[in-house]
C-alpha cells in the first residue's frame, strides 16, 4: 500500500498483547518496483492461544484503521514460523538442521540473520566431522548454545516467556516508551551484535 506519510520508520506496537495475541503489530517501509510502500502485518507467537481472544486480523485491521486503511482492500497471507526453544532439535545423525528449521527469535519473529549464523555454526560442526570422520552430529546442539546465535537466541526465548506473559498494558507501555532508553542499551549488550561473537 501507499507510503502514507510515515516515511521511511518502522513501526511495532504491541497493543494486541492484553488481549492475548502475544505479539504486535507492524508497519514497515517497504518497495516495490522501486515505489516506497508501506508492509502491514500482525505477528503472534502463539503463546497465549489458549485463551480467549480476536481473530488474529482484528487488530491489523484496527490500526489499519487509525491511518486511513481499510483491510478488506488488500490481499491478507499468512506465514507460520517457528521459534527458538533449547528443547527444539537441532540434528539426528548424518541429519543437522540450521535457520527455522531449529527456530527463529520469539521477540519480533527475526530470523534472517539467524539463519546465516546457524549457517556458520554448522559448516564448523561439518568440517570437523569430516576431519573425525563421523557424522553422528552428537555435539552440534552444543555448539549452537555455545556462538553467538545460540547465546542470543536463548536470552530472546527467555525475554519472550517474560514480555508475552506479563500481558497488561501497562507493562507494555512500561518496557517499549518510558523503559526505552534502558531497553535498547540492555539490548545492545545482551541481544544484538551477536555476530561478532560467532566462533
Ligand atoms: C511474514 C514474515 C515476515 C518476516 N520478517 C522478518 C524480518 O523482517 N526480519 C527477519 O530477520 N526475519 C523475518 N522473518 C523470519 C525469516 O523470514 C525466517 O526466519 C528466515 O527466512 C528463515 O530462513 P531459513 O533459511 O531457515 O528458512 P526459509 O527462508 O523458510 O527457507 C527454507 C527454504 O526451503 C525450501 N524448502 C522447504 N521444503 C523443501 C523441500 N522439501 N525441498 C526443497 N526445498 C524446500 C522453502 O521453499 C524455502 O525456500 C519473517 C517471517 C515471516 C513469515
Amino acid at each position: 500500500m501507499g507510503e502514507a506519510g510515515r516515511g521511511r520508520v518502522a513501526f511495532f506496537d504491541f497493543f494486541p498483547v492484553p488481549d492475548n495475541i502475544a505479539g504486535y503489530v507492524w508497519d514497515f517501509p517497504t518497495q516495490v518496483k522501486g515505489t516506497p510502500m508501506r508492509c502491514w502485518g500482525v505477528y503472534d507467537t502463539n503463546l497465549l492461544a489458549d485463551r480467549k481472544r480476536p481473530a488474529l486480523k482484528e487488530p491489523l485491521a484496527e490500526e489499519m484503521k487509525r491511518h486511513g486503511f481499510d483491510l478488506n482492500d488488500y490481499e491478507i497471507k499468512g506465514h507460520p514460523i517457528r521459534w527458538y526453544s533449547p528443547r527444539n532439535k537441532a540434528s539426528v545423525p548424518r541429519v543437522l538442521l540450521v535457520g527455522d528449521a531449529v527456530g527463529a527469535d520469539g521477540i519480533f519473529g527475526e530470523g534472517i540473520s539467524m539463519a546465516l549464523g546457524y549457517g556458520a555454526v554448522a559448516a564448523q560442526e561439518i568440517a570437523e566431522s569430516f576431519r573425525r570422520g563421523e557424522f553422528s552430529f552428537r555435539g552440534y546442539k552444543r555448539r549452537v548454545a555455545r556462538s553467538g546465535v545460540g547465546q542470543t537466541l536463548f536470552v530472546r526465548w527467555f525475554i519472550t516467556r517474560v514480555i508475552y506473559f506479563f500481558k497488561w498494558r501497562w507493562f507494555h507501555i512500561l518496557l517499549w516508551r518510558v523503559l526505552k532508553p534502558i531497553v535498547l542499551a540492555a539490548a545492545w549488550v545482551f541481544v544484538l551484535n551477536w555476530s561478532k561473537r560467532i566462533p
